[in-house]
């Protein structure tokens, strides 16, 4: 262990867990699902923590549609998504393949929506799968709120745009659209790794069946989430068949890779093509 522990603090209120950060700040550290904390304190990340502030009781577990979008908060588990039908509608089907996907069943009655995006780790599915759907995130310290686009909150790996003294309260994502679809694909060497390379896909026709948005998402493929927009400006207004397709993938990742552990920029470059066009045809086929 890298870290003294003095106390562990389990506050009953926002306004407690904030006052904690505040006064404490630089030497508290919050715990969520607490599934990363191994990993920070292996990295050294945790010199100087004194205090774990968990704020599984502050009553953020709660999924709620409201008029500006679908409020998730922060501390709803990957399985409490999972089996809540919201999620496998079209518009946020990303989401859910996400959450299913991250083993093992135990993770994932732990992991939290928020404790994803706060661990800023670019193979995570979670926080790619968000930001393919356009989500924000609602932030919050004793000096006030601000809401962000959720691929604004990753600075690099492990680095994210967070203050020590801010808690990430909920997501929100866009209200449920008409001819809309999203989904999430990943490449894994086994089962229960992380992704190699992922893509998340939200795709919007008109009502002639032709695109109004698309919005992709590249996972692993740079130190954070890569919106990948040469798909938008060669689809937009098109129709999408296998010509479009296939000039599309020419085009695609318009960013050189970082090289991984598990494959090569060489190797990332190719088979992101190839998991963009599977991830794409599914999605299409839930909006036909
Ligand atoms: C065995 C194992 C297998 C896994 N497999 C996968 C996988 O297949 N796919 C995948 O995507 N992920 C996988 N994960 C990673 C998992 O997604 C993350 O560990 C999880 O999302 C982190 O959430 P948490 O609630 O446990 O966060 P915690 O560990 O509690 O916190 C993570 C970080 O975020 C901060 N934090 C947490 N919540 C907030 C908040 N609300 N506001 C501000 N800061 C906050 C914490 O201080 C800490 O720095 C796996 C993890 C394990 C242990």
């Amino acid at each position: 262990m890298h870290y003294e522990l003095k106390d562990y603090i389990k506050p009953k209120t926002l306004e407690e867990a904030l006052k904690l950060l505040h006064d404490y700040k630089g030497a508290a550290k919050i715990i969520a699902g607490g599934t990363v904390i191994h990993e920070l304190s292996e990295r050294n990340l945790l010199e100087g923590v004194e205090y774990f502030v968990d704020i599984e009781n502050l009553g953020l577990n709660y999924v709620r549609i409201e008029k500006d979008g679908l409020h998730i908060g922060a501390t709803t588990t990957f399985n409490q998504i999972v089996n809540n039908s919201l999620f496998t509608k079209p518009s946020y089907y990303a989401l859910y393949l996400a959450a299913k996907g991250v083993s093992s069943y135990q993770v994932r009655n732990v992991a939290t929506i928020g404790g994803s995006v706060c661990s800023s780790i670019s193979f995570l599915d979670v926080p790619n799968a968000l930001v393919a759907l356009n989500a924000k995130a609602k932030l919050v310290s004793l000096n006030g709120e601000r809401i962000e686009n959720v691929e604004n909150l990753f600075l690099g790996m492990l680095n994210p745009n967070i203050s020590e003294d801010e808690i990430l309260t909920e997501i929100i994502l866009p209200l449920e659209e008409t001819k809309t679809a999203s989904y999430y694909m990943k490449l894994t060497e086994r089962a229960f790794d992380y992704a190699i390379v992922s893509v998340g896909i939200k795709v919007k026709l008109n009502e002639n069946g032709y695109v109004e948005n698309i919005r992709t998402v590249f996972g692993n493929v740079q130190p954070t989430p890569y919106i990948e927009n040469k798909v938008y400006e060669i689809a937009k207004g098109k129709y999408i068949n296998e010509d479009l397709i296939k000039k599309i993938m020419e085009e695609i990742p318009s960013v050189e890779p970082i090289d991984s552990i598990n494959a090569s920029a060489w190797y990332k470059k190719k088979v992101l093509k190839v998991l963009f066009r599977d991830a794409l045809k599914e999605t299409l086929e839930m909006i036909s």
